[in-house]
């Protein structure tokens, strides 16, 4: 079977995924497409045959010729699209964040309950990093006794003119709120954003970020957001157990010595860092909609990300331990890991 799917949102990373799933990627083709700038929409299309241009989203997912639906637009439009894919039972890929708040996340987690079955892949990609993989294998493995401390660190080199200062929760530390979750197999219960002097290169941003987050059994988390740091995109996790620590290993597979120095290559941004974990993630979803059961990070993952980042932003502009209050995990979720 090959998986027809719609693309909502060509963008950045919309015709990154369209390019993944057309050259790169097997079992899937194209077949429609629609942004809110019909020009770029049509542009896109074109450079394929048989892509359907649509004018809205909801006629992307309304297309009978369209078996499973990718939503990579803006996060703030991705609640109507996802629910109405939920509610058409058409599988679908929704980029991460769910949505902006964890009021709108609950709702899609609602539909989700209602309509009984899992129909949702969310885009956290680092799941699928063979780094990341191995971490975790390495913690659930036991082999460092229980997880007492992670330090993490999210570096970028530069970011877009619109980047605001609340992005650095909602788009940046949210990656590091779902692989914490994941790593430790528990729910983030508090958090705590600190102000360190500002990065002369920042601007209006305050930038960067010390969060400290608090786990259900008692670990903390430190969390350093960087993202005027010129020198490279750079993602470390370290996780301190009782009886030692495993921590995310070089990327680069060379090291180069020239001219007196030893060193090796750095990531100039998100898609070199996680290139591959992209393809892997895309494949797993693809092969889950032929399989007939959405698996990988869930609408329940994107709901608990997003409520923590509801908490951050409190914690970001009124100061202080913010706690996060999740509803109970309904059972459509319970199995997942
Ligand atoms: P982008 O380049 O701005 O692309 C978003 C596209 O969606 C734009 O073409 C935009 O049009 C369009 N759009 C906006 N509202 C729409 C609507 N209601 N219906 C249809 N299309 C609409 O942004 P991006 O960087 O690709 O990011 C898109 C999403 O992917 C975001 O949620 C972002 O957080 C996520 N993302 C995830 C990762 C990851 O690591 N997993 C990396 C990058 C991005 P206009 O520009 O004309 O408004």
């Amino acid at each position: 079977m090959t998986v027809r799917v719609g693309v909502i949102g060509v963008g950045m990373i919309g015709q990154d995924h369209i390019r993944r799933l057309t050259g790169v990627l097997a079992g899937a083709r194209v077949v429609a497409v629609a942004d809110v700038d019909p020009e770029r929409a049509r542009q896109v299309a074109g450079q394929a045959i048989g892509v359907t241009v649509h004018a809205t989203g909801l006629d992307v997912i309304a297309d009978d010729d369209v078996d499973a639906v990718l939503v990579a637009s803006w996060g703030a439009t991705h609640e109507e699209y996802v629910v109405a894919c939920i509610q058409a039972g058409k599988p679908v890929f929704c980029e991460k964040p769910l949505a902006p708040s964890g009021e709108a996340a609950g709702r899609i987690v609602d539909a989700e309950v209602a309509a009984g079955r899992r129909l949702v892949q969310l885009g956290f990609m680092r799941r699928y990093d063979p780094g990341y993989l191995a971490l975790r294998e390495v913690v659930a493995g036991g082999s460092i006794g229980a997880a007492l401390l992670v330090h993490c660190a999210h570096r970028n080199p530069t970011v877009q003119p619109h980047y605001v200062a609340d992005m650095a929760i909602t788009d940046t530390a949210v990656h590091e709120f779902d692989v914490v979750r994941w790593l430790l197999d528990e729910e983030i219960t508090a958090v705590t954003v600190h102000r360190p002097r500002p990065n002369r290169h920042g601007g209006d941003v305050q930038d960067p970020l010390l969060l400290l987050l608090e786990t259900e059994s008692g670990a903390f988390v430190d969390l350093e957001t960087s993202v005027n740091i010129r020198y490279g995109y750079d993602i470390r996790t370290e996780v301190v157990g009782e009886d030692g620590t495993v921590e995310l290993g070089p990327v680069a597979p060379v090291v180069v010595r020239r001219e007196g120095i030893q060193g090796s290559p750095i990531a100039a941004d998100w898609q070199e860092r996680f290139e591959k974990a992209y393809d892997v993630e895309l494949q797993h979803w693809i092969d889950s909609v032929v399989a007939g059961t959405a698996v990988g990070p869930s609408t329940w993952d994107g709901y608990a990300a997003a409520v923590v980042s509801d908490a951050g932003l409190t914690s970001l502009h009124r100061g202080g331990r913010v706690p996060v209050a999740l509803r109970d995990k309904p059972g459509l979720y319970l199995k997942d890991r």
